[in-house]
């Protein structure tokens, strides 16, 4: 029991105003409450009464004093449309990738075009030809849908599409090497993005792994001496996320695919990314393309729709006619098949690389990864000063040069030339730091930067230029404490 007058004082006072908090009834039947209800619904809206009152309740508790209007209707009124605001927000929202790293998989890796948005949303709002063959007017197949621009674009006989590429290398490992083994280089054996690891998925799609060669070198003699009569093929992974370097040696892929076709096994290879087009042309790192593994005599590619692609999620399947039909009758091709929604975007995109000409400019992953320094250096330069007087008091900011990363694994020792502006708190230590990181990620597009050196570092690369009216109006939220 406090005996302090003082402290008994404010106690009472604090009842009082306890006391002074309206009803959920009261609430529900004021004039501005109606209004939302028929914006909101009934049920969000009383949820959001008893989330107001609630926090009333806690900053009567917490708080010395409180305006006298808190309780009053407009007052009220505002709190419940923030509340009912918030609550309405979906669950997959828009973000301001300013990572550096442009195909970020924890980000949605890559945007698509309009082109195959548009594509996307004509797919779903009316009914669609996805089964069904209009020329003859019979059952469809909805590979027959990608398959004749994968030929086009690749060279492949055949082509088939699952949920991403982690699905394709699965269904044909599946497919083709069930109960047998499965020759790939210790080198090879990578793990992408934590949860795809070459070793588990052979064990889950029911192969067993035949490790050749040492870490940094494998010889084709590894390869050959490995093959028995239980082989069921030769699988090259594309070690896309990280470099070995110094004393290595591996084998390409056309003395893969020989030895491969002289003990008549299939010779796959898992790119990963896989692009479809030049990247040296385009001036970025190259990267090995479908185009040139098939040349090179592999019987099967896999790569990923949302990588370097540019597309959907979707893993690709392209290669010898006979191996894909064998993979399109395995009963979890069934499991793994796309939406009319992939088809559609996927679609749209591949028809893209028909143009190579005008492909930089209609493909957002690939303008995002060509972009010059120059040109991100005026977005910088246009937005620092808004970003500066955000942050008046509280931390200084600078114009600096970065490295952006492609992402999704790809060509890890590759960076790009990018300019960032790098955010130094004015108070000491990391909490300063991680509170401002946390200020950009609460307003209402939420912008993610990385934390490099101490400094929270916005990597301008990604932010696309009509953007940036909605990226300067949102800074007037930020909101920093100390
Ligand atoms: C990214 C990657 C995968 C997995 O592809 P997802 O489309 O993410 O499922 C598999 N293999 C390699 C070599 C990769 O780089």
């Amino acid at each position: 029991m406090s005996t302090n007058p003082a402290n008994t004082e404010s106690h009472s006072a604090a009842s009082a105003m306890l006391a002074a908090i309206p009803s959920v009834d009261r609430v529900l039947n004021m004039a501005t409450t109606l209004a939302l209800i028929g914006e909101f619904g009934r049920v969000p809206v009383s949820s959001a009464i008893r989330t107001v009152l609630a926090q009333l309740r806690d900053q009567v508790v917490h708080a010395d004093t409180l305006p006298a209007d808190t309780f009053a209707e407009p007052a009220i009124h505002l709190r419940l449309q923030a509340a009912l605001r918030l609550a309405a927000r979906p669950a997959l929202r828009q973000v301001f990738n300013l990572t550096g790293t442009v195909l970020h998989t924890n980000l949605g890796r890559a945007q698509l075009p309009d082109v195959a948005i548009q594509a996307v949303i004509d797919a779903m709002t009316r009914p669609c030809n996805l089964e069904y063959d209009l020329d003859g007017g019979s059952r469809g197949d909805r590979d027959n849908l990608i398959e004749p621009m994968l030929q086009e674009l690749t060279g492949a006989e055949a082509a088939t599409v699952v949920n991403n590429n982690a699905a394709a290398v699965f269904l044909a490992l599946n497919t083709l090497g069930l109960r047998k083994e499965i020759i790939v280089s210790r080198g090879e054996l990578v793990e992408i993005g934590g949860s795809f690891r070459v070793p588990d998925i052979m064990a889950r799609a029911g192969c067993k792994l035949r490790e050749v060669g040492t870490t940094n070198r494998t010889h084709l003699k590894d390869y050959a001496e490995s093959i028995t009569g239980k082989t069921a093929m030769l699988l090259k992974v594309h070690t896309s996320n990280y470099a070995i370097q110094g004393f290595t040696a591996s084998v390409a892929e056309k003395e893969m695919a020989k030895l491969a076709h002289e003990h008549d096994l299939p010779f796959m290879v898992d790119l990963g990314s896989g692009t479809l087009a030049n990247l040296r042309g385009l001036g970025l790192p190259s990267e090995p393309t479908p185009q040139e593994s098939l040349a090179s005599g592999a019987d099967l590619v896999t790569f990923s729709g949302d990588k370097l692609l540019g597309g959907p999620q979707a893993g690709i399947i392209v290669g010898r006619k006979d191996l894909i039909a064998k993979i399109k009758k395995n009963p979890l091709k069934r499991a793994l098949r796309v939406d009319k929604m992939t088809y559609a975007a996927l679609d749209a995109v591949l028809r893209l690389y028909r143009d190579p000409e005008s492909l930089v400019q209609n493909l957002p992953t690939l303008r995002l990864l060509t972009r010059s320094v120059e040109e991100i250096e005026v977005m910088a330069n246009h937005i620092f000063p808004f970003i500066a007087l955000a942050l008046t008091g509280h931390a200084t900011a600078a114009i600096k040069p970065c490295q952006s990363q492609i992402g999704s694994g790809s060509l890890p020792v590759n960076l790009l030339s990018s300019v960032c502006i790098s955010i130094s708190p004015l108070a000491k230590g990391g909490t300063a730091l991680k509170r401002i990181e946390q200020a950009f990620r609460q307003l209402p597009i939420p912008v993610l930067g990385r934390i490099a050196e101490s400094t929270f570092c916005l990597d301008i690369r990604c932010l696309e230029t009509e953007q940036i009216p909605e990226f300067i109006n949102q800074l007037k939220q930020l909101t920093l404490t100390t």
